[in-house]
C-alpha cells in the first residue's frame, strides 16, 4: 500500500470532498489509484453484499472456486480494489477469503482478537472507505468467540484476564454490560458485533458521510464455525 505512507490525517480529511482531493492527499503516486476510484464507485453496496453471500453459501456447500471480483481489466500487482472491507476477530478459523469464497485483492481485512472498533481498526478502515472506495463495511463476529467470552467472564466475576489481554475486554464489555446476567454466548456475540459497527459510524465522520451519500452500507454478520454459514442482521 505505497499510499498509506504519505497520507496525512489531515489532508486525508480535507480529501475526502472529492475524489481529486482524496487523491492529492495520498501523493503523486496515486494518480493512477485515483481514476480507478471513479470505478470502485460502480460497484455498489448491493452488488458487493451479493456477492459475499453468493461465495458463503459455495462455502458451506464445499464448493470452493476462489471467485476474483477485481475488474478484469485491472492488474491486482498494481493496485487494490476490494469490494469489502471486512472487520472480524482474530480467531485462526475465521478468514474472510474462505467464508465468502473470494480471490487475493477482493477483501479490505483489519482483524483483532473480538473485532473491536479502535482507532487503528477505525484509521485502517477509513483508509479502506475513503481511499480506495471499498462500497460495503462488514463487521463480521462469530460463534465460539475467546474474546467475548472472556468479556462475559470478567463482568460475571469481575476479574480481568490480565496483561493487555485486559484492553480487548474492555472494549467489549460496554457492548455486553446492559444484557440480561444470564446472557448467552451467542447474545454476546451478537451485541458486540452490533456494538463495533454503531462505534464505527459514530467515530467515524469518513464512515458516516459515505454511508449517507449512499457510496457504502454497513452490515453486521455473525460466521457460525459449525455451519460454515454467515448470518447478516436485518
Ligand atoms: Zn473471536
Amino acid at each position: 500500500m505505497p499510499d498509506f505512507e504519505g497520507l496525512s490525517r489531515r489532508g486525508f480529511l480535507a480529501g475526502m470532498a472529492g475524489v481529486a482531493g482524496v487523491a492529492l492527499a495520498a501523493g503523486a503516486s496515486s494518480s493512477a489509484q485515483a481514476a480507478e476510484d471513479k470505478d470502485g464507485d460502480k460497484v455498489t453496496p448491493e452488488q458487493s453484499l451479493k456477492w459475499l453471500m453468493q461465495g458463503n453459501r459455495r462455502w458451506v456447500k464445499h464448493d470452493i472456486k476462489r471467485v476474483d471480483h477485481t475488474p478484469p481489466y485491472r492488474d491486482i500487482t498494481k493496485g487494490q480494489w476490494p469490494i469489502a472491507s471486512i472487520l472480524s476477530c482474530a480467531d485462526s478459523r475465521v478468514n474472510p477469503e474462505n467464508i465468502f469464497d473470494v480471490a487475493q485483492g477482493n477483501l479490505f481485512n483489519v482483524r483483532n482478537a473480538g473485532n473491536v472498533g479502535g482507532a487503528i481498526s477505525i484509521g485502517s478502515i477509513e483508509y479502506s472507505i475513503g481511499v480506495l472506495r471499498a462500497p460495503l463495511l462488514v463487521v463480521l463476529g462469530h460463534t465460539s468467540c475467546g474474546a467475548v467470552q472472556a468479556a462475559q467472564r470478567a463482568l460475571r466475576t469481575g476479574e480481568m484476564p490480565g496483561g493487555d489481554i485486559d484492553a480487548v475486554v474492555d472494549a467489549i464489555l460496554p457492548a455486553i454490560e446492559k444484557l440480561p446476567a444470564d446472557q448467552t454466548l451467542d447474545e454476546g456475540i451478537w451485541a458486540n458485533a452490533g456494538y463495533s459497527a454503531r462505534q464505527l459510524r459514530r467515530r467515524s465522520e469518513i464512515i458516516a458521510t459515505r454511508i449517507r451519500s449512499g457510496k457504502l452500507r454497513i452490515v453486521v454478520g455473525v460466521y457460525d464455525i459449525k455451519s460454515r454459514k454467515v448470518t447478516f442482521a436485518e
